[in-house]
């Protein structure tokens, strides 16, 4: 066996037992309602991860993120740039329970939930953090943020590029945001071929 594809292994046997200590959590209020804990999808070797608030009612039953409407829109601008849910990114959320009536998460439930994002992180460890949404990117990138100002903009954090784009949702209630976003995919497609091409 390789020493990547070993390494590979590893990533994925880490991340499965995360998940599954992660599929019990009890660890604040949103646990009562779920259906599924919604952990993240991809492939844990992925250069890039995606980051949205949290599950909405599809997700809550499949126990995948991003499998609704926005999510089919997200796949659309994934599959625009070359990227792909099941082999060459890794989705995920800052709250792994659905939050009741899609309200958005509480900041004490985003708190409770975070480590196990930042697990998930610290196995992945991407080059580039794209936030889906104002949510995850004042948790992430910075708590001010402005989204419809400062998408698109690339953050550095820890060594990590970092850009926020709109939330999927936010597109299918303004289609006017959808050019813009293509946009920063398309950035989004540079900013990972430069890294890529830097680590060759
Ligand atoms: S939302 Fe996160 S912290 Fe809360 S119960 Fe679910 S997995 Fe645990």
């Amino acid at each position: 066996m390789s020493g990547e594809k070993a390494y590979d292994e590893q990533k994925a046997e880490k991340m499965l037992e995360l998940q599954q200590r992660c599929s019990e959590c009890q660890k604040c209020g949103l646990c009562a309602g779920r259906h599924n804990v919604v952990f993240g999808v991809g492939d844990p070797c992925a250069d890039i991860m995606f980051i949205g608030e949290g599950p909405g009612e599809q997700e809550d039953l499949k126990g995948e993120p991003f499998v609704g409407k926005a999510g089919q829109l997200l796949d659309k601008y994934l599959t625009a740039v070359d990227l792909d849910r099941r082999s060459n990114v890794y989705i995920a959320n800052i709250v792994k329970c659905r939050p009741p009536q899609n309200r958005d998460p509480l900041p004490e439930e985003q708190d409770a939930c975070i480590p196990w994002l930042r697990e998930q992180f610290s196995i992945i460890r991407p080059k580039l953090v794209v936030c889906l949404g104002r949510i995850a990117a004042s948790k992430i990138i910075k708590p001010d943020i402005r989204i419809t100002r400062e998408r698109g903009k690339v953050f550095r954090k820890g060594g990590v590029l970092m850009m926020p784009v709109l939330h999927p949702a936010a597109l299918l209630r303004n289609p006017a945001d959808k050019a813009p976003t293509l946009e920063d995919f398309l950035k989004i497609q540079e900013l990972l071929s430069d890294i890529r091409n830097n680590d060759e």
